[in-house]
């Protein structure tokens, strides 16, 4: 709830340092800010303020909109009973059970204005809170909010549309350049711009390709995480997690492509049709997909859909799971002596001379990342080894690497090959190599018994 307290008094009663949060706080609104105590530091000379360092008496309750008790005296006592027998909102320092309202941490950028209260059980986390939220927002996002303000009669009258104009306030509070104008002096000039192009250019569809990382909320870029939340429209595969595509907006229409168990999937054909009709239609469309895009994720066809239907496209990068799984096990997959490389491949369809590659480039000290083998671990294993990688080469399995759920499995090749192991539901990433045996696989399930030495 916000207060008016316009033309009104705003009483404190208390002359201390409690009383001086208080004033700190309350002079920010447009109220009258009186001081009853029978002694005040002279700090609060430094306010404006009215100061009556005297007994308190009814009468000053006279037009109070809201009473602050900041000492413990018998004046304090006579404060709270006026207050109560008027009906005027109190609130007494440190005393919930006393208050009628509280005083919330505030994140002051007005017009924009945000509130953290914890209703009085633990005003330290809410302080906590507010300094994350300040650091988030930067000094001048108030000033932005009172140029859309401005703004708003002539954008209702160009823009008609009401996703047109959704669009137009969202690049104008995250635009970096308004941001810079308005610090110059040039805000207005450079919102008006900024109104006008939108105006013109009201149909530009486009595409952007998300990378959404291995699958938790947190281990999305903080550009993904935007884009999410200005797109009209989300196109996700099935890999994406419901709590990563809830950070779109609400209203934002969803479309899973992805292959799941009763549900129609899309071909990679008609992904491609899909998306080029969604932003000829003017849309923004946020293709979401799990990890980095342009890692196994058939970016490279939808883009060159993209650029022959004449579409604008953008690539957002994401965290691939190869990266989370060494994350999740502290295996260093590049390290000094032992690892000169880092290889992505795929298991899936991988043929005899992929697999007599990859095995001599295993051989020679590089570390394997194995997406799409969960099924086929054993046997892409055993075909390494027939190959010419060694036997006891290190291997580690993280089953929904980035994510709260996720196990890991370590073991040798050999021990891989040598039988289908039980591995939980989900997706998995296969690291082999030298430098796997660095990470940390002490939680690791062991893979036959044969397991490499954790240190
Ligand atoms: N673009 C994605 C890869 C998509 S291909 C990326 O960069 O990560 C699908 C394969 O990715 C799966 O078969 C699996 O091998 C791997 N994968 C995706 N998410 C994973 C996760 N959370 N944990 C482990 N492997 C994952």
């Amino acid at each position: 709830m916000s207060y008016k307290v316009q033309g009104q008094r705003i009483v404190i009663i208390g002359g201390g340092e409690e009383a001086l949060n208080k004033v700190r706080l309350v002079t920010k609104t447009t109220a009258q800010v009186v001081i009853i105590a029978r002694h005040i530091e002279p700090l609060f000379n430094a306010f404006e303020v009215e100061l009556n360092e005297r007994a308190f008496g009814a009468a000053d309750l006279d037009n109070a909109a809201l009473v602050f008790v900041a000492e413990e005296s018998d004046d304090a006592e006579l404060a709270k009973a006026e207050a109560r027998a008027r009906g005027i909102p109190l609130n007494v320092v440190d005393v919930p059970a006393e208050c009628d309202f509280y005083t919330p941490s505030i994140v002051d950028r007005a017009p924009l204005t945000i509130a953290i209260s914890t209703e009085g059980d633990a005003p330290v986390l809410a302080r906590l809170v507010r300094a994350r939220i300040e650091a988030m927002l930067s000094p001048g996002i108030g000033k932005i909010a009172r140029l859309a303000g401005q703004l708003r009669k002539t954008t209702e009258s160009l823009i008609h549309d009401g996703a047109a104009r959704r669009r137009f306030y969202e690049a104008l509070v995250s635009s970096p350049q308004i941001e810079a104008a308005e610090q110059a002096g040039q805000g207005l000039a450079a919102a008006t711009d900024l109104l006008h192009q939108h105006v013109t250019g009201e149909s530009q569809g486009v595409v952007w390709l998300i990378g959404a990382g291995p699958g938790s909320e947190d281990l999305l870029t903080l550009r993904a995480q935007r884009l999410l939340q200005e797109a009209d429209v989300i196109v996700h595969d099935q890999l994406v997690p419901t709590v990563v595509v809830d950070m779109g907006r609400r209203d934002a229409e969803r479309i899973l492509v992805g292959k799941a168990k009763g549900h129609h999937s899309f071909s990679q054909a008609q992904i491609n049709t899909l998306i080029v009709r969604l932003a000829g239609q003017g849309k923004r469309v946020a293709r979401l997909k799990s990890g980095d895009p342009m890692v196994f994720g058939r970016a490279g066809e939808e883009i060159a859909a993209l650029r022959k239907a004449g579409l604008a496209y953008q690539v957002v990068p994401g965290i691939s799971a190869a990266l989370a799984a060494a994350a999740d096990t502290a295996t260093p997959v590049t390290l000094r002596k032992v690892s000169s490389g880092f290889i992505m491949a795929t298991a899936h369809g991988a043929d005899d001379s992929d697999l007599s590659h990859w095995a001599a480039l295993a051989q020679s000290g590089l570390t394997l990342a194995l997406y799409m083998g969960k099924s086929i671990a054993s046997d892409v294993a055993a075909r390494l080894i027939a190959h010419g990688a060694r036997a006891d080469l290190p291997v580690g399995i993280v089953v929904n690497a980035g994510r709260a759920d996720k196990s890991t499995y370590s073991g040798t090749l050999s021990a891989l090959a040598a039988g289908q192991v039980a591995f939980s539901e989900g997706p998995a990433i296969i690291l082999v190599g030298e430098a796997v045996e660095a990470g940390d696989w002490a939680n690791a399930a062991q893979l036959a018994g044969m397991s490499f030495k954790v240190a």
